[in-house]
């Protein structure tokens, strides 16, 4: 056992005595399940635990008391292991160390790379030339090049993800179609993000439900980008329209809708995230947290300022810098804060089943 998850079986110990947050979150009460606990439990714990504060706030064995109980704080921590510890392939877990400068990297270097590509392709003037009309990318990089590239790169993260889950799922059980879809709503709706149903802990004392709302904004709008690509793609092979499309069309529409939410959503999950008590948060973790945050929103600024700039000499920077950075945000999907909803999930759907069973 890891120093992380030694503290948290501690405190599990000592909350399942106390049991005052039962009614706060999924933690509690799958806590109260088991009598002991396993690494493969505690990291189930730790992915129900969303980090709200709530159970810091009114915890009467918090510091400075000797108890010294700090569930959000270790509970990151382990959580942070957790996705390190079933990352696939086995030594991409230490991608997770030092994440935010990973994941920096590979955006500079995307964005780079296709820099250069476009330059080698034709020469240096396209890059800042106007290119109009349909097929105006593919002036830039041929079509083909772009399906096989980010085809690829999408594929591998899937496969990185499925197998993570796989390693995730072994810590549990069976679960059936039931326990999937209600771990589906509670997911759809951020069930548990509300610190117990007063709101997440603003570090003044105050509790709004402001995260939730900005979550909502980041996944709904991660979506809806993620709908827009899959239309242009049936635009493109099924209807022969090459893009760009014009404003009115369903794939700009759904990537502009998309977009403003991956704007706002993440501005404002940093913003939450800045004003959370100082003794819950976890140094050491501040660039995992928001890396993937600002992948997001670099993407779908760039996309915007593209759609916006799209017939201007701009046109050629912003394609690379558009592309640089949704390669890099596909090829670190499974080595970044991405796989938190994913492995949420899978611990709403084991929760949802052990209520049912009685564990
Ligand atoms: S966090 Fe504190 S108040 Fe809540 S169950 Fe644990 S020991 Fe009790
Ligand atoms: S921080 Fe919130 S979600 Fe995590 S254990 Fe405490 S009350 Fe539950």
């Amino acid at each position: 056992m890891t120093p992380a998850l030694i503290e948290a079986n501690r405190l599990m110990v000592v909350c399942n005595s106390c049991r005052y947050c039962e009614g706060i979150c999924a933690v509690f009460p799958a806590m109260e399940m088991r009598r002991s606990f396993t690494a493969g439990d505690l990291r189930y714990f730790a992915n129900l635990c969303h980090g709200c504060g709530a159970c810091f706030d009114d915890c009467q064995f918090s510091p400075p008391h000797e108890f010294n109980v700090n569930a959000p704080k270790v509970m990151a921590e382990v959580r942070a292991e957790s996705y390190a510890h079933y990352a696939w392939p086995r030594a991409t877990g230490k991608l997770f160390e030092r994440n935010g400068l990973v994941i920096a990297l590979a955006a500079a270097l995307g964005v780079t790379a296709f820099m250069v590509g476009f330059v080698a392709w034709t020469d240096p003037s396209v890059l800042f030339a106007a290119h109009t009309g349909p097929g105006a990318f593919y002036r830039l990089m041929p079509h083909n090049a772009m399906v096989l590239l980010f085809g690829a790169a999408f594929l591998y993260a899937l496969l990185a993800l499925a197998m993570g889950l796989r390693n995730f799922w072994r810590d549990g059980k069976g679960a059936d179609a039931a326990a999937y879809a209600a771990a589906g709503h509670d997911a759809a709706t951020l069930h548990y993000l509300d610190g117990g149903g007063a709101g997440c802990e603003d570090g003044d004392g105050t509790t709004r439900d402001r995260r939730r709302l900005f979550h909502h904004l980041t996944l709904y709008g991660f979506l809806l980008c993620l709908a827009s690509t899959t239309t242009a793609t049936i635009y493109h092979y099924a209807l022969g329209l090459e893009a760009p499309y014009p404003w009115y069309d369903l794939p700009v529409i759904l990537g502009t809708l998309g977009g403003i939410g991956l704007i706002v959503g993440p501005i404002g999950l940093l913003r939450e995230k800045s004003k959370r008590a100082a003794a819950t948060r976890v140094p050491g973790l501040a660039g995992m947290e928001t890396a993937f945050i600002a992948m997001l929103f670099l993407t779908s600024l760039s996309g915007l300022a593209l759609l916006a700039l799209r017939e201007t000499p701009a046109m050629g920077l912003l394609l690379a810098f558009h592309l640089g950075v949704v390669f890099a945000l596909f090829l670190t999907l499974p080595y970044g804060k991405f796989v938190h909803g994913l492995y949420r999930y899978l611990a709403l759907v084991r929760y949802a089943q052990e209520r049912k069973s009685g564990h």
